[in-house]
């Protein structure tokens, strides 16, 4: 009896595991909840704003709260509270938390050049948080057996044991242990989200293979942070040139 309690349950969780990127209609196996997500990311953004120092230069930090509040306006995402910071840093990096938590470090500024390239980062960062590749990254690193573990503890809130996993799961950046590299696929789920949520927030999406193009070449021969996690070489510069007209029918010009 007990046991076949409990594989109705599974059987049941299973059934609700099984979730869907809306803007892509892909399938994704996730068992963290969009309440546990967003509290990881409260969690994850303090933890890095508590160790690393934010950015004097007001110039960036203006640029990129006004590229990410149009951003911001067009994700659909009414219980984000965002923020957005530069941090102090030469890293070439960038995140994107559930909950609406962006942190761009200064390194990553000069190669962004302007609104535009802001806004291809932006983008494809935000868009990594709304496709919930964090919480699909962590539900397959940690399998069905910890399931019960993280959702036992209740909505909004995670099992202290998992969070450090948990948070490198995110991608919280190079303050919380070391980053697993995106898969190909998130990647280029990302890229694509992220040209239609530029276009949609009034930015040219054909502004993205200019960025690609500067981040390869800064690359040199100690790949940045950002390009050791988020792999650029010509097959995604060209599947860009490829999504730029879907991406521009969404355009919405400021
Ligand atoms: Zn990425």
């Amino acid at each position: 009896m007990l046991n076949l309690m409990i594989s109705a349950l599974i059987g049941l969780f299973l059934i609700a595991a099984c979730q869907t990127v809306q803007q892509t209609g892909r399938s994704q196996f996730i068992v963290v909840s969009e309440a546990q997500e967003r509290q990881l990311g409260e969690d994850a953004y303090k933890e890095t704003l508590g160790k690393q120092p934010i950015s004097g230069r007001s110039d960036w930090q203006a640029q990129l709260r006004r590229v990410g509040q149009r951003i911001a306006a067009v994700a659909d995402k009414p219980d984000y509270k965002w923020e957005f910071n530069v941090l102090q840093g030469k890293e070439v990096n960038a995140f994107a938390l559930p909950g609406g938590k962006v942190a761009f470090w200064e390194g990553i500024m000069p190669i962004a050049q302007d609104d535009n390239g802001v806004a291809v980062v932006m983008g494809h960062e935000v868009a990594h948080a709304l496709a919930r590749h964090g919480a699909e990254r962590m539900s397959q690193a940690m399998g069905a057996q910890a399931i019960g573990q993280v959702v036992s503890v209740g909505v909004g809130k995670v099992n202290p044991a998992m969070r450090e996993d948990a948070l490198k799961a995110f991608g919280a950046g190079a303050t919380v242990g070391f980053l697993l590299p995106w898969g190909r696929t998130q990647e280029s789920e990302a890229d694509r989200i992220g040209l239609t949520l530029m276009a949609k927030a009034g930015y040219d999406p054909a502004a993205a293979v200019a960025f690609w193009e500067r981040m390869s070449k800064v690359a040199g021969d100690k790949p940045p942070e950002f390009l050791s996690t988020h792999p650029s070489d010509t097959t995604r510069i060209n599947q860009i040139k490829e999504w730029i007209p879907e991406a521009r029918a969404n355009f919405r010009g400021k």
